[in-house]
C-alpha cells in the first residue's frame, strides 16, 4: 500500500522527524485562509507517482487568492495519468542543499539497506553508484545511533548536520519497522538554513499492515473495481490489458501460463488465480468478471490437482447455458477426474486440450484472427 505524501509527513511529524507546516485540501475551499498566515506557500498535487516537479504538479503562488487558485487548477488536473483528488498546501522552506535518504527491504541480504546521499535530490535516479551509501542493516541489534552517525559520516556531513541527520535516521528507522513498510524515502531531505527537513515523503507499507490506518484505506484504492469484486470472492485477479482472458487454478500455473501466452506471441489480458478448490457458483462468477473486460479470447489452464476437472466442467458447461461465452473459450484440462470432465465437455460441443501447447497455440490464434472458432 502507497501512502500520499500528505500521509507520510502525518507519520512523520507523529514520529518526531521534522516536515513543513501543511494540511491536505480535496477542494480549493479554505486554502486562501489556510495561507493567510503562512509567509510563502507550495501547493503540491498528491498523486502516488514521483516527478511530480517535473510534471507541472508544484506550483508556488504569490498571494493566498492565488494558492486556492492553483489548488483548484490542480484538482482538475491528471498529472503523470492520475486524477489528482488533493492537494498538499505547505509552508514554503529555504532550501539551501538536498539530500537523499531512504530504507527499503533487500530481498535478496534479507535485511533492511539503508540508502543515502548527499549528492542526490530531485535526480537520484541519475546519481553516479560512488556517491550512493548503502548500508544494511542488522535487524536484532536495530539502527543505533552510530550507525547513523557512519552514514552521516560517509555521505561526508559534519558538524551539527551530521547530528540531525544520526538523530532522523534512528527514527526513520523506528517508523520503518513499527509501521511495517517495505519502503520509506525522503527525496529531498532538505537543509533549511540550519534545520534538517523532510521536503517530501514516500511510504510503501506491507499491505498487511493497512488496517492499522482504516480512515486512509478508501483513499489508497489501487485496485480496480473488478479486482475488488474477485477479491470479494477470493479470487485473485490483475488486469493487465492484452485481449487474451485467462483463468487458472493456483498462482504458479497461472503465471506460467502468462508466460506461455507471452512466449506465443499473444497478450494476456489479465491474471486470474480461480484458487485450489472453486466450486460451480465461484467459477461462473469468475468467468463473468472475466467476460465483462471484453477479451478476444477466454483461455482456461486446469491441472487438477485438489481440483477436479469433471467439477470445473460442469462450471463451464453451466455457465455456457445460463450465461452464455460470445468469445472463444479454449479449454485445457488435465489432472484428478480428467475423462469425466473432458467428456462432460465434449457432451457440450466442446473441446478440451491436453497440453498447454496446444491450448495457448489455439488461443493465441482465434485472439489474433488467424483460426476459426
Ligand atoms: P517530486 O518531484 O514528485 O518528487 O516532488 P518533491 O516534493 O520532491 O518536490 C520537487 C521539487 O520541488 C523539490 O526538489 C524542490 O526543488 C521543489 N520544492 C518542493 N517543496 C519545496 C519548498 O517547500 N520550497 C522550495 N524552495 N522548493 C520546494
Ligand atoms: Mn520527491
Amino acid at each position: 500500500m502507497k501512502l500520499y505524501e500528505y500521509m507520510g509527513k502525518d507519520i512523520f511529524r507523529r514520529e518526531g522527524i521534522p516536515v513543513p507546516r501543511g494540511k491536505a485540501f480535496f477542494s480549493p475551499a479554505g486554502v486562501a485562509d489556510f495561507t493567510a498566515g503562512l509567509s510563502s506557500v507550495v501547493v503540491k498535487c498528491q498523486v502516488l507517482s514521483g516527478g511530480r516537479g517535473k510534471a507541472g504538479g508544484i506550483k508556488f503562488p504569490g498571494t493566498p487568492a492565488e494558492a486556492e487558485q492553483y489548488a483548484g487548477e490542480l484538482l482538475s488536473t491528471v498529472i503523470r495519468d492520475l486524477p489528482v483528488e488533493a492537494v498538499l498546501v505547505e509552508e514554503k522552506i529555504q532550501i539551501n542543499k538536498e539530500y537523499y535518504v531512504a530504507i527499503t527491504v533487500d530481498g535478496a541480504r534479507r535485511k533492511p539497506l539503508v540508502i543515502a546521499s548527499a549528492h542526490g535530490g530531485v535526480d537520484i535516479e541519475d546519481a553516479a553508484e560512488e556517491h550512493l551509501v548503502k548500508l544494511h542493516v542488522d535487524v536484532h541489534a536495530g539502527l543505533q545511533p552510530f550507525f547513523g552517525r557512519e552514514v552521516a559520516r560517509k555521505m561526508g556531513l559534519t558538524g551539527d548536520e551530521a547530528r540531525q541527520f544520526a538523530q532522523m535516521l534512528v527514527k526513520l528507522y523506528h517508523l520503518f519497522r513499527k509501521y511495517d513498510a517495505e519502503l520509506v524515502e525522503i527525496n529531498p531531505l532538505v537543509v533549511s538554513g540550519s534545520q534538517l527537513i523532510a521536503a517530501d515523503a514516500k511510504i510503501t507499507l506491507d499491505d498487511e499492515a493497512a488496517y492499522r490506518f482504516p480512515e486512509w484505506l478508501p483513499r489508497v484504492e489501487e485496485r480496480t473495481e473488478r479486482e475488488q469484486q474477485a477479491a470479494e470472492i477470493g479470487i485473485s485477479f490483475v488486469e493487465l490489458g492484452g485481449d487474451i482472458g485467462v483463468i487458472a487454478n493456483g498462482a504458479g500455473i497461472t503465471m506460467a501460463t502468462l508466460d506461455i501466452i507471452q512466449h506465443f506471441g499473444g497478450s494476456p489480458r489479465n491474471f486470474m488465480d480461480a484458487g485450489g478448490g472453486a466450486g460451480t457458483e465461484a467459477t461462473a462468477k469468475a468467468l463473468e468478471i472475466l467476460l465483462s473486460t471484453n477479451p478476444k479470447a477466454i483461455l482456461v489452464n486446469i491441472f487438477g490437482g485438489i481440483t477436479r476437472c469433471d467439477d470445473v466442467a460442469r462450471a463451464f458447461a453451466q455457465v455456457r447455458e445460463t450465461v452464455g461465452i460470445a468469445v472463444p473459450l479454449v479449454i485445457r484440462l488435465v489432472g484428478t477426474n480428467e475423462e469425466a470432465g473432458v467428456e462432460i465437455l465434449r457432451q457440450q460441443g466442446m473441446t478440451a486440450y491436453r497440453t498447454v501447447q496446444e491450448a495457448v497455440a489455439r488461443a493465441v490464434a482465434l485472439a489474433a484472427g488467424k483460426e476459426a472458432v
